[in-house]
């Protein structure tokens, strides 16, 4: 890491003191209230050098007095550290309205110190994460009349501790300097930490987004997903003419296995078939998804009637040879599956209804004919004569 790298990093640690267990909307107020802290101790720091610098015979009260503020500041990030987050915005509110008064008090308004009050006013809405627009504006009203008396009163032919002209307008560049940097340099911060908090907001989304399309038992996409993604792909393959293929699984006799092995020996078998189904979908484009219960459905884009019977005949296969169920006495349950094929390849079948009731036909012949067979119901678009069963 580079100096300024390793430098801004050390900043950072300082400024988060307590911001990482305060809530994500404290969080900023935390913050803020800790670079105020930060800013203000260094800030003063430049003037002390001043101070002592120029003439510290002189300028030694305001030189105290400004040890003690700078004391304070660097106490905000111990105060949001032990949790005392509202505590720690009023200490650095405060400390900034006595410190600027007292200076000007010192050296008086030429100095320019009293400018430091608009950049606090801005800054007050952000200190409070919880503030209320009366008390912004009671608070703003609060650096308005302190600025105001310090302009009336504390003009520079009545300084305490008297300065040449030239070097006032010296301090008062300075003075302007710093405070319009200071109120760029606090909201560009600002800015960069709504940044962070609307990209962990997007990201939250992005993960609810997915969780909403997911079954949470079997991982592979829910009911939700499958009847949006059925509909877009049914509408781009009539749009180009092209064949969509659906497999409808079903596990066979399943109610007597849950009734045998215990519903969680059940879930733990449709956790097993769906991975199955889910190797199954081998292109990118091809969609599995959990029906219902104990049901799973196959989209295959781009899949002619042929192609879909033989995805559906290695599935049943595969699931047949996977040997799930648990061992009992009597030898290994053998689990199997049914499954009914349907493919659109028409332009009236192109319909998710349509492609959903003939696989559904198909399934029903394949239970019929004994079950861990696949078949093609005889009203499927892309079948000539009567139905089609496979296996067994
Ligand atoms: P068939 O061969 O005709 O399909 O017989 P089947 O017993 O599988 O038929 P049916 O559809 O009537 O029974 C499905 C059973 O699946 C009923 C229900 O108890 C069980 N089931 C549905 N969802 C779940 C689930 O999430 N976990 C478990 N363990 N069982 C489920
Ligand atoms: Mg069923
Ligand atoms: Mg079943």
């Amino acid at each position: 890491m580079s100096a300024a790298g390793s430098f801004v990093a050390g900043l950072r640690s300082v400024w988060e003191q307590g911001a990482s267990d305060a809530g994500r909307d404290r969080r900023r107020e935390t913050i803020l209230a800790n670079q105020l802290g930060l800013f203000g101790a260094a800030t003063t720091a430049l003037y002390e050098i001043f101070y002592v610098v120029y003439d510290f015979g002189l300028l030694w009260p305001v030189f105290l007095a400004n040890l003690v503020f700078i004391g304070v500041y660097l106490a905000i990030p111990l105060i949001n550290r032990a949790g005392h987050r509202l505590l720690a915005s009023h200490v650095g509110f405060l400390n900034v309205l006595v410190q600027l008064f007292v200076v000007t008090y010192f050296l008086s308004t030429g100095a320019g110190v009293q400018l430091f009050y608009f950049t606090l006013a801005g800054l007050l809405a952000l200190m409070y994460s919880r503030i209320r627009f009366p008390a912004t504006l009671a608070m703003a009203l609060v650096a308005a009349g302190l600025y105001g008396f310090c302009h009336f009163r504390f003009t520079p032919d009545r300084a305490v501790l008297p300065l040449p002209g030239t070097v006032l307008d010296l301090l008062y560049a300075g003075s302007i300097l710093g405070a319009v940097l200071l109120g760029a340099i606090f909201s560009f911060l600002f800015r960069q930490e709504i940044s962070r908090a609307e990209a962990d907001l997007e990201r939250t989304n992005e993960t609810l987004e997915a969780l909403s399309e997911r079954d949470a038992l079997t991982g592979l996409a829910n009911r939700r997903r499958l009847d949006s993604f059925l509909y877009s792909e049914c509408q781009r393959a009539a749009r180009e003419h092209r064949p969509l293929s659906l497999l409808m699984v079903d596990v066979d006799h399943f109610k007597r296995f849950n009734d045998v092995h215990g519903h969680q020996a059940g879930d733990a078998c449709l956790r097993q078939v769906a991975n199955l189904v889910g190797a199954a979908a081998r292109r990118p484009a091809d969609l599995p998804a959990r029906y219902g219960g104990e049901e799973f459905v196959l989209v295959l884009p781009e899949t002619p009637l042929s192609g879909a019977v033989k995805q559906a005949e290695d599935l049943r296969k595969a699931v047949a040879a996977a040997a799930i169920g648990p061992q009992t006495p009597q030898g290994r349950e053998e689990v199997t599956v049914s499954i009914g094929v349907a493919t659109a390849d028409r332009a009236d079948a192109y319909q998710p209804e349509a492609l959903l009731r003939v696989a559904d036909k198909g399934l029903y012949v394949a239970k019929r004919s004994g079950r861990n067979r696949s078949a093609v119901a005889d009203e499927n678009a892309a079948l000539e004569g009567g139905a089609r069963v496979f296996g067994g």
